[in-house]
């Protein structure tokens, strides 16, 4: 054990002012549940700081779990020592041989929280390096790039010691930013878009259309496995699997080629309202990205947007394919995306969508058929499956599914 706690500096939170409570209360009951498996540990969160109290517990897997929460800037292990200046000095060697620093280099970088200590963050550089040149072997001093950077933190309380400073994940914390509904295909954009709107403090549900028997098994699968990497962010995520088949026959069957898509968006939309609305969610976020396919026009986008009021969020907009798939990469979803299943839309995507559909035109299509009253029973129809990070969904679930 060479670290005793892990210390976790706050990103934006910090700049929230009087709601500050509000968030960093968010950041530590999210982080109580992501380690709730480390029943040795104490996490405490105040105004500036949250401290992780390992009591024997190794800090480098609660590290990993750390460096994918929302609202931390950065992380430090840390041994907490008292602030005489003797037991500083000495604890600084003994960590120094835990890290093997014997004909390394280093340097010392102390900071004074509390101005009542009696030395500068000068005296102190200089004291405590001065005492670990004289105690460790073949130890040297290099300011601009050395293999060891001691921090000392002096605080109210105690005195802070590390050498390693972690980048956090950056963004605010998980369910401190209300809650919206993302519309989840089984392609690249939609898990990303939901993985940066999180970033961003939004609870999120996801809202899935199937089609079967057109769409396979493996193509509901995906999705659901798309879930369970975005459940490892926020710890659980809701995932509704909406019957779209009926819907999609009707479209198919009444609505000229060249305007299913358009419609299919529509009922698509509308459908993802009424779940939003019995969910008590704010929002509806999609994973569309301005001029990527024929749906994602800006004539197309008004068109389909019409249908409601509710804030339609678009948080990949303005990026390039190449950006979009950089991310997806680094939170492992790309490869699930990948997986060769198609899913509804792919199935009925007409050989040449409109690319400037009218809203006239398209609610005119509508007025042919009972879409009210298939809305109704679609949205009745929904599947709603609670996925907990690390845990597989209950077996029945699945056995209703597919
Ligand atoms: P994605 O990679 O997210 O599927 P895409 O580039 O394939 O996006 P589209 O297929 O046009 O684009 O879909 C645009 C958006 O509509 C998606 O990002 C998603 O938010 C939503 N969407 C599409 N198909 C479905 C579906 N079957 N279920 C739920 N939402 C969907
Ligand atoms: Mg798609």
């Amino acid at each position: 054990m060479i670290y005793d706690q892990i210390l976790i500096r706050y990103g934006e939170i910090s700049t929230k002012g009087k709601n500050r409570q509000f968030f960093v209360d968010k950041l530590r009951d999210h982080l109580r549940y992501i380690l709730r498996d480390y029943e040795k540990i104490k996490i405490k969160a105040n105004r500036d700081r949250a401290y992780i109290v390992l009591n024997g517990e190794d800090w480098e897997p609660i590290g990993n779990k750390l460096k994918k929460v929302f609202g931390i800037q950065s992380f430090s292990p840390v041994l907490k020592v008292d602030k005489d200046l003797n037991s500083v000095k000495e604890s600084t060697r003994e960590l120094f041989e835990k890290l093997h620093a014997e004909n390394k280099t280093f340097k010392v970088s102390a900071k004074r929280a509390d101005k009542d200590y009696p030395y500068t963050s000068d005296e102190l550089n200089r004291l405590i390096g001065g005492h670990l040149l004289k105690h460790i072997n073949g130890l040297s001093v290099d300011v601009h790039h050395p293999d060891l950077e001691l921090r000392v933190e002096v605080r109210r309380d105690a005195v802070y010691l590390t050498c390693e400073v972690i980048k956090g994940a950056g963004g605010m914390p998980v369910n401190s930013a209300g809650k919206a509904m993302l519309m989840l295909s089984g392609g690249i954009d939609s898990p990303v878009a939901g993985y940066v709107s999180m970033k961003r403090g939004l609870e999120i549900e996801g809202v899935h259309f199937y089609s079967p028997p057109f769409t396979s098994v493996r193509s509901k699968e995906k999705v659901v496995d798309l879930a369970k990497k975005l459940a490892e962010i926020s710890g659980r995520f809701t995932l509704h699997i909406v019957p779209f088949t009926e819907i999609q026959q009707t479209i198919q069957q009444s609505v000229p080629e060249n305007y299913t898509m358009t419609i299919t968006r529509r009922m698509m939309l509308r459908i993802t309202d009424e779940l939003r609305k019995k969910q008590k969610a704010l929002a509806i976020v999609t994973g569309e990205s301005l001029g990527q396919v024929a749906s994602q026009t800006l004539e197309s986008m008004f068109t389909i947007n019409e249908v409601t009021n509710t804030p339609v969020l678009r948080p990949l907009i303005a990026m390039d394919k190449n950006e979009i798939i950089k991310i997806a990469e680094e939170i492992e979803t790309l490869e699930i995306s990948n997986r060769p299943y198609e899913d509804c839309c792919t199935i009925f995507t007409p050989a040449q969508p409109i690319t400037k559909p009218k809203l006239d035109r398209a609610e005119a299509f509508e007025e042919r058929e009972d879409y009210e009253r298939l809305i109704e029973k679609a949205v009745k129809g929904v599947e709603t499956l609670e996925i907990e990070a690390g845990k597989e969904p209950e077996q029945s679930l699945f056995e209703n599914l597919f």
